[in-house]
């Protein structure tokens, strides 16, 4: 055990800590590389987990490069992680030693602000603590992801994954399941509704896969002509490729919801014209640069709605978790040692992921 100071302030000890080592950005250019830190000793209401797997989300590398600014360094990232419980406190009733748990974007909010009362602790009107370069109200500093050997929540954050789900698949399920299922849901997502999903990368094929799996008609829209076989084989009825400009423009009006994954700026009327009249398009994707502003004729020649969405609650992120149990539901992932986040990173960037890539935690321990 060793003694944490407030970075802040140099102080004197405050909690006790457990060390933990992961790996960090430490400058927006430079590769990630190993680091050592501290987590805290699980208080009474802690979950301590031994990661086991970490998703890679194209928000880490956003944060990474400190493209959405506001990135603090040194940042571990990774929200979707998979583990084994170690340890519980006290008066931790959900979990116990030898669980399989898991954590996503979030390990805490104010749990009183309307939101938070909502179960959709992400809008907490307080601010909510996110799982990484976020204020750690408890250590000082700022909060440390996924990319670890362990970490310290408090139950309410922590989900229950099905042991009968493969944990490495399951891992990506904690933002990109939960940031594809909370708007599907939201927009009632289901037989009979026909949804576009723009976007081949890790939360596209979750969307594909879960509005599927919801009973829906799914139009894929790719840049990458050779995902054609694989959006099918993950549950598309339909795939057009976004630069074959008339195939696009033949979907017009007939879509009841989108779901844009697109991690850059571009063109959104493109999709809008393809919505029916009430239809929505939902923003997911997160780009450096905004996107051009929209054509309001698109919007109200035909009452369509312009929306965004951002990840997910946690009594949703279980609901999701157990629908993916239900059925059989997992990301396609390729599996990778930490040191070779840097190169993973470089296929993100050029939309070359199938479809997940997940740390395997064995190779830094
Ligand atoms: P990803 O795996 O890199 O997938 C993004 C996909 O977007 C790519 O595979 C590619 O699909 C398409 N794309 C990339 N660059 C493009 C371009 N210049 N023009 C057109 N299409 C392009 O990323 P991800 O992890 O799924 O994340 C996607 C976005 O969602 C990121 O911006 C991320 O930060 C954001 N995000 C938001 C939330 C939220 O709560 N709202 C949560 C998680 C992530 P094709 O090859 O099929 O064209
Ligand atoms: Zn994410
Ligand atoms: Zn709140």
């Amino acid at each position: 055990m060793t003694a944490a100071t407030s970075p802040a302030s140099g102080a004197a000890p405050r909690i006790a800590t457990i060390p933990a080592r992961g790996f960090a950005a430490f400058d927006a250019k430079s590769p990630l590389g190993p680091f050592s830190f501290d987590r805290r000793s699980p208080g009474p209401r802690d979950v301590q987990i031994e990661i086991l797997f970490c998703g890679v989300c194209h928000s880490d590398l956003h944060t990474v490069k400190s493209e959405w600014q506001g990135t603090t360094y040194p940042v571990v990232p990774g929200h979707e992680i998979l583990g084994r419980v170690v340890s519980v406190g006290d008066q931790v009733t959900k979990f116990k030693a030898g669980n399989i748990a898991a954590v996503g974007c979030m390990v805490d909010s104010c749990r009183t602000c309307p939101d938070c009362r909502e179960g959709l602790e992400q809008y907490c009107q307080n601010g909510g603590t996110f799982t990484y370069n976020s204020k750690d109200k408890l250590l000082g500093g700022m909060t440390y992801g996924g990319y670890s050997t362990s970490i310290v929540v408090d139950q309410d954050f922590v989900l229950s994954v099905s042991s009968r789900l493969d944990p490495a698949g399951a891992a990506p399920l904690l933002c990109a399941g939960i940031t594809t299922w909370s708007p599907l849901r939201h927009w009632n997502v289901g037989p009979g509704s026909t949804v576009g999903v723009v976007g081949l990368g890790g939360l596209g094929h979750m969307g594909v896969k879960l509005a599927h799996a919801l009973g829906a008609h799914v139009v894929l829209f790719t840049g990458s002509p050779g995902k054609t076989a694989d959006a099918r084989r993950l549950g598309a009825d339909e795939v057009v490729v976004t630069r074959n400009a008339d195939e696009v423009a033949k979907r017009a009006g007939s879509l009841d919801f989108i779901l844009n994954t697109v991690s850059a700026q571009h063109n959104l009327d493109v999709y809008l014209n393809l919505l029916k009249r009430d239809g929505t398009m939902c923003l997911v994707g997160a780009p450096e640069h905004a996107h051009p502003s929209p054509s309001v004729s698109e919007l109200i020649f035909k009452r369509r709605s312009l929306a965004g969405s951002l990840i997910g609650g946690i009594r949703e992120t279980q609901e999701m978790l157990d629908f993916c149990a239900e059925h059989d539901i997992v990301s396609d992932v390729e599996v990778i040692p930490m040191q070779k986040i840097n190169e993973a990173y470089e296929r993100m960037l050029k939309s070359d992921v199938k479809y997940r890539f997940v740390i395997d935690m064995a190779s830094i321990k």
